[in-house]
């Protein structure tokens, strides 16, 4: 069985403070004990995160650069993350690729590169409503994800994030039956293009406008095996769906 896996993402949201105040929550909230829980602060309170977060709850960096150190203004390198006991980096969130432009294959060698060092990888898809409708949905994904298992074969770190852009931050969720049906594709891809191993052991979690509402109905869906969160991460209300199980 695949171990339930909620995983926050603050994105670009937080102050020392704010921080603090949900590292406090979730250190003091009975949590379900078969949930892997990790959370993603912004890069300036990775460490601030660490040092407050009990131990047995990991943080993940929201995006991380391929190459050991050097000239790379603005950049953070893997080997910093292991330094800071940083455990898992999210990679490929469609912010990233829509708004900082980068493309399936960056993603990829990022992927590679944190694989590679023992970083465990939070790795993102998902289609725009206009590749939905154009009926483009599972081609995109795989495609997506095709780009990084042409370079990795070892998929046991690599969590996939199934995250429609269309219901990213908008309240829009998507049904049970939308969030299922590309899951399975996802794991019939996995199966074809990686290995029967990967596609039965890999977490594949659904991310957009998950709540403590709608969270019930999507975990007991055969192939949703957790979330990634982004508003509601930043809420009291996150201990509500890493329970969605309980
Ligand atoms: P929201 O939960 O705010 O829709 O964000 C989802 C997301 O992008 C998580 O990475």
């Amino acid at each position: 069985a695949r171990k339930f896996f909620v995983g926050g993402n603050f994105k670009m949201n937080g102050t020392s403070q704010s921080i603090k105040e949900i590292v406090n929550n979730l250190n003091q909230a009975k949590l379900d004990p078969n949930v892997d829980v990790v959370i993603s602060p912004p890069s300036l309170y990775l460490l601030l995160t660490r040092e407050l977060l009990r131990s047995g709850l990991e943080v993940a960096a929201q995006n991380v650069y391929d190459k050991p150190n050097g000239a790379f203004t603005g950049e953070i390198s893997i080997s910093q993350l292991k330094d800071s006991s940083i455990t898992w980096a999210i990679l490929g969130h469609s912010e990233r690729r829509t708004v900082l432009g980068e493309s399936d294959e960056f993603v990829a060698n990022k992927t590679k590169a944190a694989i590679d060092a023992g970083v465990g990888v939070i790795l993102c898809c998902g289609e725009s409503l206009e590749q939905r409708e154009a009926g483009k949905t599972i081609d995109v994904v795989t495609t997506q994800l095709k780009a990084v298992a042409d370079k990795v074969k070892d998929w046991s770190k690599i969590v996939v994030a199934y995250e429609p852009i269309w219901a990213i931050g908008t309240g829009k969720v998507a049904t049970t039956e939308q969030a299922q049906e590309v899951h399975a594709a996802l794991r019939e891809w996995l199966k074809k293009d990686v290995s029967s191993e990967a596609a039965e052991s890999t977490r594949i979690l659904y991310g957009g406008s998950v709540n403590e509402k709608n969270c019930g109905e999507l975990a007991k869906q055969p192939d949703i095996d957790g979330f990634l969160v982004g508003g509601a991460s930043l809420k009291p209300a996150f201990v509500d769906i890493i329970n969605a199980k309980l």
